[in-house]
């Protein structure tokens, strides 16, 4: 399920670690705004930094809860 990368500019992207979402089916990550995977769809993903900080199981059903509001 990989994508061709070589549309990669060379000038990189700088966003704020707590503006960086990780989907949790497709392993990407993408600003937050969007309220599903911009790359499969889903909206299973938290928060990156959330992650880092190993409150996956918490912030998973509290992404959950604020989609569906
Ligand atoms: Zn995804």
């Amino acid at each position: 399920m990989r994508h061709n990368t070589s549309t990669l500019r060379p000038q990189q992207l700088h966003v704020p670690l707590k503006r960086l979402a990780l989907c949790l089916d497709c392993e990407r990550c993408f600003e937050l705004g969007a309220t599903a995977c911009p790359g499969c769809g889903s909206s299973t993903w938290i928060t990156l930094a959330r992650f880092l900080e190993g409150g996956v199981a918490a912030d998973l059903a509290e992404t959950r809860a604020s989609n569906a509001a």
